[in-house]
């Protein structure tokens, strides 16, 4: 079976940059950017592990189990399709 696949969304609105997030995450699927912000390159290295989500001191990080196209529809978790 697939390993499952996961979409890192962050709330700029909410974040500080305080670096927890991309100190913490044991993959570095979250990095930090020029000004201190973190960045997702690339979204398949997560785990899922949910040590960001549950760290983040401002409740900015949001980890949605992204299903394959295909099979189930997606889970919705603060996804905006506009
Ligand atoms: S831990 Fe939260 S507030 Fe700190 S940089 Fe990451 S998303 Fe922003
Ligand atoms: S859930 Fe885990 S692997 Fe995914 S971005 Fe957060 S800390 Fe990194």
């Amino acid at each position: 079976m697939a390993r499952k696949q996961y979409r890192v969304e962050i709330r700029y609105d909410w974040c500080k940059s305080c670096g927890i997030c991309f100190n913490v995450c044991p993959t570095k699927t979250i990095v930090g950017g020029e000004l201190g912000e973190p960045v997702v390159p690339d979204h398949s290295t997560c785990t899922g592990c949910l040590v960001c989500e549950n760290l983040c001191p401002d409740f900015a990080i949001n980890i949605v189990e992204v299903k394959p196209e295909g099979t189930e529809k997606q889970e919705k978790a603060g996804v905006e399709n506009a």
